[in-house]
Formats: C-alpha cells, structure tokens, sequence
C-alpha cells in the first residue's frame, strides 16, 4: 500500500513591538529574569488590559502579505488551562473570529510551484518561561516573557513533504523579516513551529490521527522530524497498529521523536470571548494605508530578479531570502550593472566569508561601493578574476577600497603580449619534456603550461592572452620560433 502523508504547521511568530502585547512593560529579550512585569502581565486580580494598537497592525500587515482576508470585526478569547508559566490560568488568544483567515502562500519545491492554504492568523499573548534546574528538583519562572505578543499563523494540510514544510516555513520567516514585524531568532524563540503529521491511504480523503511536533528550534530541525515521524507512523500501520492523537517532542541529539502528552481538544480550554477586552474593529481608512505602504515582498522580489536581472529561479530564491542580502544585491546592480557576475560574487565569496565570521549582510565589512569597483577592476582587464580573489580577500581584512590595494599590492594585471610571449616561450624551453608530450597528443598538458605561467607572474598574466599566445606557440609543430627569443631558449635549435 502507498502511503501520503499530510502536514499542517502552526508558526508562532512574536512580533517586535517595544511593549507587551496588554501592558506598558518592555518586551525585551535577555533582561535579568522578572524585571519586566507588572500587575496586568502578572494577572494581578483587578487589572485590566488594554490592547497594544501596534499588535493590530503587524497582525495586519501579515495578513495581506499572506492573502488572508480581514475581519474588520474580530475578538479576544480565553484560553483556560493551568500551568505555573501563565499566572491568569487562562491565555489570551482569538477563537472563533481571529483577525484573519482564508490565506495563501505560494512556495516553489523542486522547481514545482505549490499553494498552501493559511487558515487563520490569530494574536494572542506569550507565557512565561520556566527553567528547570539539571541538578537539584527546583523550577525558576521568568514572567518577562508574560504577554509578549505574537501571532499564529496555522496553515491548510496541504503540505506533503518534509521539503514542501521547509520551503513553506523559510517564506513565512522570509516575509516577517521583509515586514519588519519579527526578528526571526528560531534559537531564542521568537519564531517557533509545530508540526502536525498523519499519513493516510494515497488516494483517500480522509485525514489520518495526528501527531503535533514540538521543540522544533531549526528549519533543518523541522525537516528531519516530520521525516522521522513519517517513518515512524507507517512503521505502526504496516504492523497494523493504531496512531493515537498526541503531542510528541522532537529530540535533536538522538534524531528521534518522543511521547509528551496526549492531545487535548479544543473543549477542553473552555474557550469563551474575553469580557475585559471589546471586540477589535478595523477601519477601512487604516487598512487601505497598510496596504499602501507594504513593501515588496520576497515572492514578487525574486520574480523582479529573474524577469529583470535574468538569474535563474535558484539563485534569486537565495538572493532574495533576506531583505539585506535582496537589498545589497539590488543597490551593486544599481552602481554596476552586471547582475550574473555580481549574484556569483555574492553568492560566493561575500557569503562564504559572512558565514566564516558570523556576520550577515548588513554588517558585511565589504560595501557595495567595494565590491562593484572591484567587478570594474576586472572589466577594464585591470586585474584577472583570480588576482580579484586576493584584492576581494584583502578588503574584506582591511576595508580599503579595492584600486588602493591593486596599486599598493602591485596586483595590476599583466597585459603586455611582447612580455607574456617571452614568458612562455622561456617556459616550453625550460619544459622539453612536457612540450614533446604535448605535441604527441598530450593535451592535458596545456593547463599544465598555463600553470607555469601563471606562477611566473605570481597570478598576474591576463589568462585570455595567456591562453591565445601558449596555443599559437604550440600549433607550430617544430615549435619553430615566431619570435626571435624563442631560437635562444630553445636547446633543440641550438
Ligand atoms: P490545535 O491548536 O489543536 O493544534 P489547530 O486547528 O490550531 O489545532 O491546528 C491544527 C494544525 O494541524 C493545522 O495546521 C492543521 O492543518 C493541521 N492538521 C489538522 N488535522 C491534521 C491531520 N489529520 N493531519 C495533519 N495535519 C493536520
Ligand atoms: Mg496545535
Ligand atoms: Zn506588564
């Protein structure tokens, strides 16, 4: 029997407000523990809250950039459960009228476009953070964390593959970071992920029970778990036996998923609208001005770099996977208009070395400015791409701009063709050996040539003449000499 199976995820994405989502404390990350709280926030009886306007509009912009629809009505609900992080006893979230629904998200897999359907988004408020002490049978509860807010966005089941789950995840992330609206820190968790996965009969249409992965703190994480759980959901119906509904924990060090918790249903948190909270309206005026100002987003800026800049789908899927690498790359085509070239080089060098250091684009200790006065180095025939490695390598240690360390290395390209002539006519000379086998059909050997060459002028030589002049001299089969140089280095004519 073949098996499908069916993912839906849930992201919870905190958004980057100064303060808390129902109160005035600062939502800042890595304060000492409990320095951010207050009477609202530590569900103090007899607060109220007040809702944080700027919530509202980070919710909504999400919302369009995820083709949801509005509800220009929507409200608050509790959550009620007990656990010692949520000083209420009941979370604040949205139920039946979140403030969007019915999205979409186009995401590209192996070359295949796909739609995957957003349910809803919803806002609602962080809980508190517990530590549990490895040595002694102690807990620590941090509140600053408390009313935090995020959104969650809970997507269709449409997603059929641990490589369709990545690719869904890395465009949300993609989109909150081109908002603006969440940094994005899997590790610190501001953007988290659970995963629900069934498998079932391909063909039939009925979901199969569900599992919901948690601790998911990487994309690498999330693809590796909905594998393994995959594997390990038809492992159990080949040996005919039952799935049950649960909440599993994803373990990185053994690969591995284990049991939590049972799942509990929806009617279990008693759900019921917040009477200390009015319902939310949103005004048609507010909406149409978000609308407005919505940047171009990852989707529409790959497009723009394939359809203008002709990179393949691949390339401008990475250029465009951060709004500072799509805007680095958008103002070097800007100062030097040769985007391939320009793409390759960030791709390559610039991003291996940001990876080396720890850095991203934005701290890129090569400017735009740099790199392309560089790329012009090399049009003007002023310096080789190889020599332009070293001149790339050295701003990248020094800052300086690329024309002074060409002049201050001595790094201009050797051009001269009377000069790269006599070179190598000295090499064949100085490689009879190398030059008969050549002659016999040995043409491996010509990179060999182009090698001694290159070490002669220490990188410098233009490989273009290099190439020309080396193949001239060899298509004169005696290696008879054009030029006169040649009869004085070459012992067979002596
Ligand atoms: P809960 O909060 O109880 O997890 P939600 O409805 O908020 O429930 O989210 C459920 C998520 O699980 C959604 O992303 C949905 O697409 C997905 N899902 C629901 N049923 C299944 C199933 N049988 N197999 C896989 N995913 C499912
Ligand atoms: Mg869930
Ligand atoms: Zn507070």
């Amino acid at each position: 029997m073949e098996f499908e199976p069916v993912i839906g995820l849930e992201v919870h994405a905190q958004l980057k407000t100064n303060t808390k989502i129902f109160c005035s404390c600062s939502t800042e990350f890595g304060s000492p523990s409990n320095t951010h709280v207050c009477p609202v926030c530590l569900g103090m009886p007899g607060t109220l809250p007040v809702l944080n306007k700027k919530v509202v509009e980070y919710a909504l912009l999400m919302a369009m950039a995820t083709n949801c629809s509005i509800n220009q009505v929507n409200r608050f609900a509790r959550k009620n459960y007990y656990y010692p992080d949520l000083p209420k006893g009941y979370q604040i979230s949205q139920y039946e009228l979140p403030i969007a629904e019915h999205g979409y998200l186009d995401i590209e897999v192996n070359g295949d476009n796909k739609r995957i359907g957003i349910t809803r988004i919803h806002m609602e408020e962080d809980a508190g953070k517990l530590t549990h002490d490895p040595h002694r049978p102690l807990s620590m509860i941090d509140f600053n964390r408390t009313g935090v807010p995020l959104i969650e966005i809970v997507s269709e089941p449409d997603i059929r593959s641990p490589e369709e789950a990545g690719a869904y995840l890395r465009q949300m992330h993609a989109i909150l970071r081109y908002l603006d609206i969440c940094d994005g820190n899997m590790e610190e968790g501001s953007f988290r992920c659970d995963a629900n996965i069934s498998i079932r009969a391909k063909g039939e249409k009925k979901l199969g029970t569900r599992a919901e992965l948690k601790n998911l703190n990487s994309f690498k994480n999330v693809e590796k778990s909905i594998e393994y759980e995959i594997y390990r959901q038809k492992d159990i119906l080949l040996d005919n036996g039952i799935i049950i509904q649960e909440t599993r924990l994803w373990n990185a060090d053994t690969n591995s998923t284990i049991s939590m918790r049972s799942k509990e249903e929806a009617n279990d948190y008693r759900y019921f609208p917040d009477p200390d909270l009015l319902p939310v309206h949103i005004d048609k005026k507010w909406i149409d001005t978000l609308k407005k100002d919505l940047p171009e987003l990852p989707q529409e800026k790959k497009e723009r770099f394939i359809i203008k800049y002709g990179l393949t789908s691949t390339d401008a899927e990475l250029l465009t996977s951060s709004r500072d690498m799509a805007d680095y790359f958008d103002e070097c085509v800007k100062l030097f208009n040769q985007p391939k070239q320009i793409g390759n080089w960030i791709m390559g060098s610039l991003l291996g070395l940001l990876n080396l250091e720890g850095k991203t684009i934005s701290e890129s200790p090569v400017s735009a400015q740099h790199l392309t006065d560089m790329l012009k180095l090399i049009d003007k025939d002023l310096i080789s791409g190889k020599i332009a490695k070293t001149v790339f390598d050295e701003m990248a240690k020094t800052g300086k701009p690329p024309k002074q360390i060409v002049e201050e290395k001595g790094l201009v390209q050797l051009t001269d063709r009377f000069e790269i002539e006599n070179i190598i006519v000295k090499i064949i000379s100085d490689n009879p050996k190398e030059a008969e086998a050549y002659k016999n059909g040995k043409t491996k050997l010509f990179g060999f040539f182009v090698g001694q060459v290159m070490k002669a002028t220490r990188g410098k030589a233009n490989p273009k003449i290099v190439n020309e002049i080396l193949k001239s001299q060899f298509q004169n089969a005696s290696f008879c000499p054009i030029s006169a140089a040649v009869k004085n280095f070459n012992p067979r004519n002596t």
